[in-house]
């Protein structure tokens, strides 16, 4: 059932087949999809590869075993597969499965959990799943699917193997900084159509660049004209998350042109990136990266927009000194 995947993607393919051979497994796999659409049906075959007793004794297509069949009907106990409800991803959500997986295990030796769309993890839910993630158990494995890797918090990055497909983002140097941003923005190709057709989504990321542009001359000052530079155009919270988003990934561009490396995204803006780099030392860009990273992940239910973006200005300015 992995052959499916052994000609678009070899690379996935190849990591899967050893780690499935040689039996050594990671606790956590991030399964990055690059905007790709079989990236669910991967990682979903990849676990049933891992809780099928047959493929353990060299059967590769098994398929029609009690547990291949359990897991087709979708209800096989030692598999859970967590979606966002809603928007997010929620630390209850979480915390139910590791109550569950903290049982011994009815059938098998293993458990093996699908977090799908991880990137709608926020600050709560993200600090549980590190929890587990950090004290792995003997024979629960994680399977988590994004887009791409930049979208979840370097903490979780760093506990999980990487493993790349082959999707639409590997396409990125043929596009525009606005396909670019679509591309690593949004999940599907669907998404991605619907958001690079939609004009206001060009007026929005074109005021992000103005918004970063006025904050740069004017420091502190920003902050008495949120509403025309900011709340107008993003006063929704998942409006919000991506747009700081898209300020990481221009603060980025402006730390590679000033270590000299490749511009990724924003080469068509170059005039701009230039101007940014010019007026931050280094430790500045990496503060403020930091920063919009971190504020990002307070994106919940919760919080107050207002409080958020002062407190991201703010802390920006510290840092800078
Ligand atoms: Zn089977």
């Amino acid at each position: 059932m992995l052959e499916k995947f052994k000609q678009n993607q070899s690379i996935a393919y190849k990591i899967i087949s050893n780690t499935l051979n040689n039996k050594h497994y990671a606790h956590a796999y991030l399964i990055e999809t690059n905007n790709c659409t079989e990236g669910f049906d991967f990682a979903l075959t990849f676990a049933k590869l891992l809780l099928c007793p047959n493929y353990n004794n060299g059967q590769t297509n098994c398929q029609n075993c009690m547990q291949c069949q359990m897991i087709d009907d979708n209800n096989f106990p030692e598999l859970k597969i967590i979606y966002p409800d809603g928007n997010w991803i929620k630390k209850e959500q979480l915390i139910e499965l590791q109550e569950e997986f903290n049982k011994k295990s009815i059938i098998g030796n293993k458990k093996v959990y699908i977090i799908n769309k991880a990137d709608k993890l926020n600050v709560n839910s993200a600090n549980t799943i590190l929890k587990f993630l950090e004290e792995p158990q003997e024979g629960i494995i994680a399977l988590l699917i994004t887009a791409n890797r930049y979208q979840l918090l370097e903490t979780i990055i760093s506990r999980c193997q990487i493993i790349s497909l082959n999707g639409q983002a590997n396409l990125l140097k043929e596009k525009d900084a606005f396909q670019k941003i679509g591309l690593l923005i949004t999940n599907t190709d669907e998404e991605y159509q619907e958001f690079i057709s939609d004009e206001t989504n060009f007026e929005k990321v074109n005021a992000i660049l103005k918004f970063i542009n006025y904050y740069e001359k004017n420091h502190k000052k920003v902050l008495l004209y949120m509403n025309d530079y900011w709340f107008n155009y993003f006063s929704l919270k998942e409006n919000i998350s991506w747009a700081i988003l898209i300020i990481i990934y221009f603060y980025k561009d402006a730390l590679n042109y000033k270590i000299n490396c490749p511009v990724e995204i924003f080469n068509d803006y170059l005039e701009e990136i230039t101007k940014i780099a010019e007026l931050n030392q280094i430790d500045m860009l990496i503060n403020k990266i930091k920063v919009l990273n971190e504020n990002r992940n307070y994106l919940d239910n919760n919080a107050n927009l207002n409080l958020l973006m002062d407190k991201i200005i703010i802390e920006m300015e510290e840092g800078g000194k």
